[in-house]
Order: structure tokens, then C-alpha cells, then sequence
């Protein structure tokens, strides 16, 4: 059976392009960049030539790059960076209830040591308010981490309007832009992003690699000390096979990418609309503008989210769900939680997220799957026959 991968969002294959980019860095050009000699400066060539791809992209000085783990690393350093350089100036944050684990466990971390946080509300759909934001800053405010777009319901948030309300008080602005990075247009300049954190394995590139853009200026201290690499920022030898990567699968997104979110809003939208017209009692989570163009995020009442994704798993579709099962109960996601979205409808979330090598013939299998499923899955629920009887 062909797989159908809808995941996207949780991780991508890496691009073949990419795979042949990185090659040679494993066994012919593995040299440290530190080092003086030929094979050093080979590698450290490469490294350079890859920061410059990044920047470019995102309109931002190659100086401005540091290369890091991946995407929890780098808003670790965004987020503990600026807290840590900044403690004479203030000691309070501003970030929101659906930003992903990495910002907010950064925040509760940097809580229980005397940083005061705000966890701003969303609405309906996950978008946050800028004047409620507005009206959070105070004198003691450092910095303000609020994601690009969110991994689960596919929500943009106003980045560019947050972004004038940061410069006006003089508060460093960060987002998490692991989802959009390669696959919305990103200029760090029209955003009026300070810190902009990314990851290699969301863009077709490989696993354990990312960057934080740092705005020159910032007041920011490293997290590794050691070595000195990254000019400072980041201590560690260079993972240079996969900055390689990060590199190429960016210069492929540059140049894939107008195309690449008209195709996939295509797609996305014949699976919304095709879901929402073959199953009754269903709504899309998030909203349908201000949406990433591959992220289709559904709730389906009277069935759970995990049993609807075993049963896809069985028919070769991978998908996710906005439940995780821990300590045997089903508890549905902060994200869909942050929504105010009734229990059955958090419980039977489904997220469906296309990429690159997704077809139109897959969104056709899975309209013909899905309804199959919950049908089934209804026919044994108690809750649904309830329901139909009221
Ligand atoms: N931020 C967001 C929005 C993500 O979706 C992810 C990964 O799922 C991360 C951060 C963490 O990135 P990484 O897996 O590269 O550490």
C-alpha cells in the first residue's frame, strides 16, 4: 500500500536536491570550519555560503544569522537570550496561550526565576488582539514572542501590526516562524521582527539544524559558551552537513515558493470544503485568510481524534490529532483548548497538512476515506446516537 503522508507539519522528507547538496560534507569536505587549513576553509566556505542563502531570504545580513540545533533551540536563545542580557532594563515578557512548547516552556522556565509573563488570550480562530498587546506592555517589558503561524490550526498572526507596536515602546520582538519559513514570504524588515526563529526539517532540509535571526543591536547573550563559534552566540563545532542543507532547501523555497502556496491553497480548500460537505457536525478550526496554505485543521463531534487517525493509519493516510494520550486520558491540545472549543469538538480535532509531493489524488482518497471512518466510528457512539434521537 502507498503511504499517503498528510504530516508535513510535524516533519518533511528531505528534498533529494538537498540530500546530494549535503553529500560531500560527510566524507569529502569535513573539515572543522575553525580550522586554518584548505579542508577547514572548504567547510567553512559552505557554512558561510548557506548563512548567506538564509539571510537573503528573509532579508536580513548574513552577520545577522546564527546557525543553532533547530527550532527549539533557537527561540530558546531568542527568549533566554534577551531575558538574560536585558535584567537591568526589565524583567517582563509578553507571548500568547497557542505558541508552541518551545516558546512556552521557555517562559514558564524563565518564570520560576523572578521573569514575570503574560500569556495573552486568542480568539475564536487563535488570532491575538494588538491592542490587548498594546495594552500588556509596560515599562518593565523586554520582549515579545508571538509565533508567525501556528503548527496546529494554521493561524498567521498579526506580525507586522505587532511588530510597529514593539518598535513604538522600545520592546524586542521575536516570533516563531518554524512554520512559515519556506513556505510564506518573510522579510524580516516588513515584519519589524527583532528575532526570528527556524528549523532545517520544516522546509525540506534535514533534522537538527535551524537559525535565529538576531537583529544587529540586540542585546542578547548565548546560551552554549565554549568555543566561541557563531561569533560568540553559539558555541559548538558546526554541524556543517546540515547548515548545507538548511541552506539548499532554502534557495529551493525561494525559488518554489509563489508557486508552491498557490498549489497548496488549492488543495487545502478542496479538503476543507470537500470534509465539511461530506460529514455532518464538523467545523474547521482556525480561520480560512489568515491561514497557512497547507494546514486544514477539522473537528469532528462524537468521534475521537486518536481513533480517526489509527483508522487513517490503517487505510495508509498519515495524519495528526489535536489530542495527546497521556496517562490514558485524552486531553485535548492547549491550542485547541486556547480556542474555547467545546470538549467533543477539542477531542475530535484531525489536522491534515500537505506539502511538496502531496497530489490532488490524495485529497481525493482521503474525502473518500474519512466520511467512511466516522461513520464507523459513529455507528458505536453512544454520544452520536444520543444526539440523533434529541
Ligand atoms: N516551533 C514550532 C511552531 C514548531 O512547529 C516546532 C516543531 O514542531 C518547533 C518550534 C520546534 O522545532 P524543532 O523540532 O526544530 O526543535
Amino acid at each position: 500500500m502507498k503511504r499517503i503522508y498528510l504530516d508535513y507539519a510535524a516533519t518533511t522528507p528531505v528534498h533529494p536536491d538537498v540530500v546530494k547538496a549535503m553529500r560531500p560534507f560527510f566524507t569529502r569536505t569535513y573539515g572543522n570550519p575553525s580550522s586554518i587549513h584548505a579542508c577547514g576553509q572548504e567547510a567553512k566556505e559552505a557554512v558561510e555560503a548557506a548563512r548567506g542563502e538564509v539571510a537573503g531570504f528573509i532579508g536580513a545580513g548574513s552577520e545577522e544569522i546564527a546557525f543553532t540545533s533547530g527550532g527549539t533551540e533557537a527561540d530558546n536563545l531568542a527568549i533566554k537570550g534577551v531575558a538574560y542580557a536585558n535584567r537591568k532594563k526589565g524583567n517582563h515578557i509578553i507571548t500568547c496561550a497557542i505558541e508552541h512548547h518551545a516558546v512556552l516552556e521557555t517562559c514558564k522556565f524563565l518564570e520560576e526565576t523572578g521573569v514575570a509573563v503574560t500569556c495573552l488570550p486568542v480568539d475564536g480562530e487563535g488570532r491575538v488582539d494588538p491592542d490587548t498587546l498594546k495594552k500588556a506592555i509596560t515599562p518593565k517589558t523586554i520582549l515579545i514572542s508571538i509565533m508567525h503561524a501556528n503548527n496546529e490550526i494554521g493561524t498567521i498572526q498579526p506580525i507586522a501590526e505587532i511588530g510597529k507596536i514593539a518598535r513604538a515602546a522600545g520592546v524586542y520582538f521575536h516570533t516563531d516562524a518554524v512554520q512559515t519559513t519556506g513556505h510564506l514570504r518573510g522579510d524580516v524588515n516588513e515584519l519589524g521582527v527583532d528575532l526570528l526563529a527556524m528549523s532545517a526539517h520544516k522546509l525540506y532540509g534535514p533534522k537538527g539544524v535551524g537559525a535565529l535571526y538576531i537583529r544587529k543591536g540586540t542585546r542578547i547573550a548565548p546560551l552554549l559558551h565554549g568555543g566561541g563559534q557563531e561569533s560568540g552566540m553559539r558555541s559548538s563545532t558546526h554541524n556543517v552537513p546540515g547548515i548545507v542543507g538548511l541552506g539548499e532547501a532554502v534557495r529551493i523555497a525561494r525559488r518554489e515558493i509563489t508557486e508552491e502556496i498557490q498549489r497548496l491553497t488549492f488543495l487545502r480548500d478542496k479538503l476543507i470544503k470537500g470534509i465539511l460537505q461530506r460529514i455532518d457536525d464538523c467545523r474547521l478550526n482556525g480561520p480560512l485568510a489568515f491561514r497557512l496554505p497547507n494546514n486544514a485543521n477539522i473537528s469532528i463531534s462524537y468521534v475521537e481524534g486518536e481513533s480517526m487517525c489509527l483508522n487513517l493509519d490503517l487505510a495508509g493516510i498519515c495524519a495528526s490529532t489535536g489530542s495527546a494520550c497521556s496517562s490514558g486520558s485524552l486531553e485535548p491540545s492547549h491550542v485547541l483548548r486556547a480556542l474555547g472549543l467545546p470538549a467533543d469538538l477539542a477531542h475530535g480535532s484531525l489536522r491534515f497538512t500537505m506539502g511538496k509531493w502531496t497530489t490532488e489524488a490524495e485529497i481525493d482518497r482521503v474525502l473518500e476515506v474519512l466520511p467512511r471512518i466516522v461513520s464507523k466510528l459513529r455507528a458505536v457512539s453512544p454520544l452520536y446516537h444520543t444526539r440523533k434521537q434529541r
